[in-house]
């Protein structure tokens, strides 16, 4: 996480989304580092390159294109989200409106909402979750939110097995358990194995009861309160 002082010393960064022509080429060349190119494109003339790019005093990611019009190259921002926002249930859910609204249009808003969704600050965040480390917080608003988002259900496998490793306090348990019975009750399959993992990590005698009680309803939710209990034992 970049500390706001260090984030204030790139004013530029933050003020603009995006630039055109020698500016995004200057920008570019004096200004950001190569983040990921394509394979062989030489960093020595700018104008002929794409790829990510990233600012070295913020976190800040930008995509440097061709643009359609020859000889104009493009340089447009991807969203930002500072950690405040990753763990805040507002950005979560207006970010899922938005996606709804945008999807399927293929244009300069999809990448934007695409990119708010999957920030390169939330990428980052996933892989330390991954490695066991940080805030479980971030995980536990995103699975509160249960945001409809691109691969969604791949999305939130992957959030439930990553916040199975993290160290939870007892109210991280409490509100893991309402997702776990919160998800039940919809019947979902597809993040069953997870939904596992999680339950088995948080399990306790009132989960047990709410998920039987979860059972004596429709036949989806108990069909899936009875594979958690099945899985509960296996390892
Ligand atoms: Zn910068």
């Amino acid at each position: 996480m970049i500390p706001v002082a260090k984030r204030s010393r790139c004013g530029d960064c933050f003020r603009l989304t995006e630039l055109s022509g020698e500016f995004a080429a200057r920008y570019v060349r004096e200004h950001l580092v190569p983040l990921e190119l394509r394979p062989g494109a030489a960093l020595s003339s700018v104008d002929g390159v794409w790829g990510r790019f990233g600012c070295p005093v913020t976190d800040q990611v930008w995509q440097y294109v061709r643009d359609p019009e020859p000889g104009r190259p493009m340089l447009k921002r991807y969203p930002y989200a500072s950690p405040e926002d990753l763990a805040s249930h507002g950005f979560w859910e207006r970010a899922s409106a938005e996606w709804r609204r945008v999807h399927g249009s293929g244009g300069g808003y999809e990448f934007e909402a695409f990119n708010r969704m999957y920030s390169q600050q939330w990428r980052s965040y996933l892989r330390s979750l991954q490695a066991g480390e940080g805030s479980p917080e971030a995980a536990i608003v995103f699975l509160e939110v249960d945001p409809w988002c691109p691969n969604s259900g791949y999305e939130k496998q992957k959030v439930m097995r990553f916040v199975s490793r993290a160290g939870l306090s007892s109210s991280d348990r409490e509100r893991l358990a309402n997702v776990v019975v919160a998800v039940v009750k919809k019947g979902r399959r597809q993040e069953f194995t997870e939904l596992s993992l999680l339950a088995k990590r948080i399990w306790t005698d009132e989960l047990a009861q709410r998920l039987r009680d979860v059972a004596s309803a429709p036949a989806t939710a108990s069909r899936a309160v009875e594979m958690l209990f099945r899985k509960r034992f296996t390892r």
